[in-house]
C-alpha cells in the first residue's frame, strides 16, 4: 500500500486524506496544532460557544459529496439546519434588510428599500446563476494543472463569457440604481478575502451560491464540521496526529519522499501533500532552491480582527448572522489593501448563534463573533499595540447601531488579531483565504495542486485552487486525490 504524508489538518487536508484513504492508500496526517480543523476552530469558555473562523455554511453539495464518497450519509454525522433570514443588513441610516434564499421573500425587501431594483435583482441572480453553473463544470471541477484541456474549445467559449475585464463594483453599478444593493453585493467579494473595487465580475457567482442554492447553519456550531471530518477520517483508515508539526519536506531527485517533524522525527512517504499554506511551504518547507520569487507578488487574502464576546444581555434586533455596513465602502478596502491600515470606519459583521442554537451561550445571554475586515500583516500595523483601541472603536460603533449598553454587558472577552491567525496556523501574512482574487487573472495565478517544481508533492487548501472558503477547499482536496489516485 503506497503511503501518503498529508501536512494539516485543516479541511482540505483532512478531505484529500480521507478520499485518499477510501481510494486505498496508507494516509497519515501531521497537524501542529493540538486540534484539528485549522481555521475552522472554537472557544468554549463561562458557558459560552464561539466559533472562531468559518460561520456560515454554502455548497452543502460539495460535503454531502465527500461522505457519499466513503458511503456514508452526512445526516448521520452532522445536523445541518437551513438560515431564514440568511442575514440581517444594518445600515448607518438606520435601514434594515434581510436577505433570504426565498426569492420572493428577498424581492419584497428590495421593493421596500428600492422598488426600482427588483427586476433587476431578477436579472442580476440568472446572470449569478449562469456564471455559477459555468464556474462548476470548468473551474470548481478540474485542477489548474488540467488548464490546457479547459483551453479546449469545449470549455473555453463558456469561460470567455463569464470572463470580464469590469470589477465586481462596476457591474453592481451597471445592475442597480440603489447604493445600498451595490454594497450589498459588493461585500461578497470578502467571501474569498478580496476587494470588490479589484475582484472582476466573475466573482459575481457567488450570490448565486447564497441566494440560490442557500445557506446553513450546523447544530452545536461550525466546529462540528472539522470533529465529522476527523470521525470519517478514522473510519476510513486515517491516522491523525497532532503536535506534530512538520519542519521540511524531505526532497531526492527531485521527488517527495517524506517529511522530518521539529522534534526531528522523519516519516517516509510516496507521496505528500501539503496543506499547510502553499506559499508558506515554498517558503519555509522546501528547499531554498524551489522557491519562485514570483510567489511574493502573489497578494494574500484579507485577515481578520475578531472579537468573541460573551454578553450578559439578549439584542433581538440581531438575526444569526449580521452586517452593519459603513457608509463609505471604497474607503474600507483602499484601507485594507492600499495602505495595509485597519478601516478606521470598518463595516462589522456578527454572528450571533444564540439567536437560533440555545447550546451556544448561557440562558438570555448572546453569544457574539464580531469578524471586521482587516489588512494582512505587515510592518504598517502592530496589533500588539493597536488591539485595543480598534476593539474599543468597534464596541462604540455598535452601541452607536443601537446595540445599546454593549460595554457594560460583556462578561468574556477574548480578541483575535492578523497576527494570531499568521502564528497559529502559519498562514501566509495571517490571510483568512489564503491568496486574494483581486486582479483580472488571479483566479489562473494560484498555486496549482499538483507542484511543478518537485514530483509526487500536491497542494490543498485556501491559497491553492479553487481558493478559499470551507468549500472550496473540500474541492482542492478532491483534486489532488483524484490526481493522485490517477498516477496509480
Ligand atoms: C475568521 C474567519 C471567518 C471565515 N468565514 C468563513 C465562512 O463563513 N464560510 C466559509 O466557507 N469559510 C470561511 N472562512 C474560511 C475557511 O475557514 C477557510 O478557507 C478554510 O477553513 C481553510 O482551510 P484550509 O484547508 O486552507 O486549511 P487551514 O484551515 O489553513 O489549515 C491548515 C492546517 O495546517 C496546519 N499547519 C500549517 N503548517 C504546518 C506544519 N508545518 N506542520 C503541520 N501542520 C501545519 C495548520 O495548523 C492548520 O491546522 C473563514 C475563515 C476565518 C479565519
Amino acid at each position: 500500500m503506497k503511503k501518503i504524508i498529508v501536512i494539516g489538518a485543516g479541511l482540505g487536508g483532512l478531505s484529500a486524506a480521507i478520499r485518499l484513504a477510501v481510494s486505498g492508500f496508507d494516509v497519515t496526517v501531521l497537524e501542529k496544532n493540538e486540534a484539528v480543523g485549522g481555521k475552522v476552530n472554537y472557544v468554549a469558555a463561562n458557558g459560552y460557544k464561539f466559533d472562531t473562523g468559518a460561520s456560515l455554511l454554502t455548497m452543502r453539495h460539495v460535503f454531502e459529496d465527500l461522505f457519499d464518497f466513503c458511503g456514508e450519509r452526512i445526516e448521520d454525522y452532522l445536523t445541518i439546519v437551513p438560515l431564514d433570514p440568511i442575514c440581517r443588513y444594518f445600515w448607518m441610516d438606520r435601514t434594515v434588510f434581510d436577505a433570504s434564499s426565498n426569492i420572493e421573500k428577498t424581492a419584497r425587501e428590495i421593493e421596500r428599500i428600492a422598488p426600482r431594483d427588483v427586476e433587476n435583482f431578477h436579472r442580476y441572480l440568472a446572470d449569478s446563476r449562469r456564471k455559477y453553473e459555468i464556474a462548476e463544470k470548468t473551474f470548481l471541477a478540474h485542477s489548474l494543472n488540467d488548464l490546457p484541456k479547459l483551453l479546449r474549445p469545449k470549455y473555453l467559449k463558456d469561460l470567455l463569457a463569464i470572463s470580464s475585464m469590469k470589477n465586481l463594483d462596476a457591474h453592481h453599478r451597471a445592475f442597480f440604481q440603489s447604493e445600498k444593493l451595490q454594497q450589498l453585493f459588493n461585500r461578497f467579494a470578502t467571501y474569498n478575502g478580496s476587494s470588490p473595487y479589484q475582484t472582476p465580475a466573475t466573482f459575481a457567482l457567488v450570490p448565486f451560491v447564497e441566494f440560490g442554492l442557500g445557506a446553513w447553519y450546523v447544530r452545536g456550531g461550525i466546529y462540528e464540521i472539522p470533529k465529522a471530518l476527523a470521525r470519517l477520517a478514522n473510519e476510513s483508515g486515517v491516522k491523525i496526529k497532532t503536535d506534530c508539526a512538520v519542519e521540511k519536506i524531505i526532497v531526492e531527485n527531485k521527488q517527495a519522499v517524506g517529511v522530518r517533524l521539529e522534534n526531528g522525527e522523519i516519516f517516509k512517504s510516496d507521496y505528500v501533500v501539503a496543506n499547510s499554506d502553499a506559499i508558506e511551504t515554498y517558503r519555509n518547507l522546501l528547499d531554498k532552491k524551489f522557491y519562485n520569487k514570483k510567489l511574493d507578488r502573489r497578494e494574500p487574502s484579507c485577515s481578520g480582527f475578531v472579537l468573541l464576546l460573551g454578553v450578559r444581555k439578549k439584542f433581538p434586533q440581531l438575526a444569526h448572522h449580521n452586517i452593519f455596513f459603513s457608509d463609505n465602502y471604497r474607503a474600507e478596502f483602499d484601507a485594507l489593501f492600499t495602505d495595509l491600515r485597519p478601516a478606521k470606519n470598518p463595516t462589522i459583521y456578527i454572528c450571533a448563534t444564540s439567536q437560533t442554537d440555545a447550546t451556544q451561550s448561557p440562558e438570555n445571554c448572546e453569544n457574539l463573533f464580531v469578524l471586521v475586515n482587516a489588512p494582512y500583516t505587515s510592518s504598517k500595523t502592530d496589533w500588539k499595540i493597536e488591539a485595543q483601541s480598534y476593539r474599543d472603536l468597534i464596541i462604540k460603533k455598535l452601541e452607536n447601531c443601537g446595540l445599546e449598553d454593549l460595554e457594560s454587558s460583556i462578561e468574556f472577552e477574548q480578541i483575535i488579531t492578523p497576527e494570531d491567525f499568521e502564528s497559529k496556523y502559519r498562514t501566509n501574512r495571517g490571510s483568512i483565504y489564503g491568496v486574494s482574487s483581486n486582479g483580472i487573472f488571479s483566479a489562473f495565478l494560484r498555486v496549482p495542486n499538483k507542484s511543478k517544481k518537485v514530483e509526487n508533492l500536491y497542494f490543498v487548501g485556501g491559497a491553492t485552487h479553487p481558493g478559499g472558503g470551507m468549500p472550496l477547499v473540500l474541492l482542492s482536496g478532491k483534486m489532488a486525490a483524484e490526481m493522485i489516485a490517477r498516477e496509480n
